[in-house]
């Protein structure tokens, strides 16, 4: 196999050669198909995440083919097309496991995190863990959907059933969501940096009634906010965005530090929440829901070979929608 693999925080991805991994007890490989790019890959690549188990391969928006089976796993067949997602594993036992929110599992595995992830031709992952896809859309409009899609759909259930959705920060996650809440008969509140009249654009687009600055404030009050963007600034933008009870969700895994705020900006039962992660049932439910939304993903497609430069697009924010690698 092929892989991208990170050394050092802060350092370039290397393409390495190695063998094919034998899956363990439980564990499928995959031949990867496609792998999106997330915010987070760069969070890992640049060390904002605490203790990645380097050397490790990011990427953990995975859509491949089971190429082995392990001992024990049942459901699964060779040839056929499923998803990895962030979650690579949890204990199943800790009490957040037990009470159904394995996302805050105590010793929870993270693919391209914690255990190695996608941005290679193959990849092992714990089977529980892996979604089946259908044969329905292409792999590279799918791969966005894994962590884009499924984090985003936690944070849209997480922001309540509010009419005017804002959503800060129009990358990935934002331009799948808007879909669907547009699909909802919601009406989407689109802020980018002030002045990036190209995101603005895309936004309307794809369904936003307004698309502005994040500086600029929506024509109408807001239900609820959620904030993809990793800018901790835009939590007060936010909360003086949304009327008397509405929730600002905070989607990100990393942010910049939250300025200090009037307190007559939460005043009123405004509410300020955390998404973190998800559940395999977050993952069904969105990917049941998708084809009913006909959510189209806008990706922008680079080699394996060529990750470092995606994650750099990224981090300039030179593409709209999703940066996926093909092997
Ligand atoms: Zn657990
Ligand atoms: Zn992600």
């Amino acid at each position: 196999m092929k892989a991208m693999v990170l050394h050092a925080p802060g350092q370039p991805l290397h393409m390495e050669e190695r063998p094919d991994p034998v899956p363990g007890p439980g564990e499928i490989r995959l031949r990867v198909e496609a792998c999106a790019v997330c915010r987070t890959d760069l969070h890992v690549v640049d060390g904002e995440l605490p203790d990645p188990h380097v050397p490790i391969i990011p990427g953990h928006e995975i859509v491949g083919r089971v190429a082995a089976i392990g001992p024990g796993v049942s459901g699964l067949q060779v040839g056929q097309r499923v998803g990895i997602p962030w979650l690579g594993h949890t204990c199943g036992v800790c009490p957040y496991c037990l009470e159904g929110r394995e996302n805050l599992c105590d010793r929870p595995l993270f693919n391209g995190y914690t255990r190695d992830g996608g941005f290679a031709t193959a990849v092992i992952a714990d089977a529980r863990y892996a979604f089946p896809l259908g044969e329905a859309g292409t792999d590279e409009s799918l791969a966005p959907l894994l962590c884009a899609g499924l984090i985003g759909w936690r944070s849209l259930v997480m922001a309540g059933e509010g009419q005017n959705l804002g959503l800060y920060g129009f990358g990935a996650a934002a331009h799948i969501i808007a879909q669907v809440a547009k699909w909802q008969g919601r009406s989407v509140f689109a802020f980018t940096r002030p002045g990036d009249v190209a995101t603005q654009a895309f936004a309307r687009q794809l369904g936003a009634v307004w698309a502005g600055g994040s500086d600029e404030a929506p024509p109408e009050p807001l239900h609820a906010a959620i904030i993809f963007a990793v800018v901790g600034d835009l939590v007060p933008l936010a909360l003086r965005a949304v009327r008397k009870g509405g929730r600002v969700v905070c989607a990100g895994i990393h942010m910049s530090d939250i300025p200090s705020f009037p307190y007559r900006l939460l005043w009123e039962e405004r509410q300020v929440v955390s998404v973190a992660n998800l559940t395999r049932q977050d993952g069904l439910d969105f990917l049941a829901l998708a084809p009913q939304v006909g959510i189209v993903t806008q990706t922008t497609r680079y080699p394996l070979r060529q990750a470092n430069q995606a994650l750099a697009d990224l981090r300039a924010g030179r593409f709209e929608g999703a940066a996926v690698l093909v092997p």
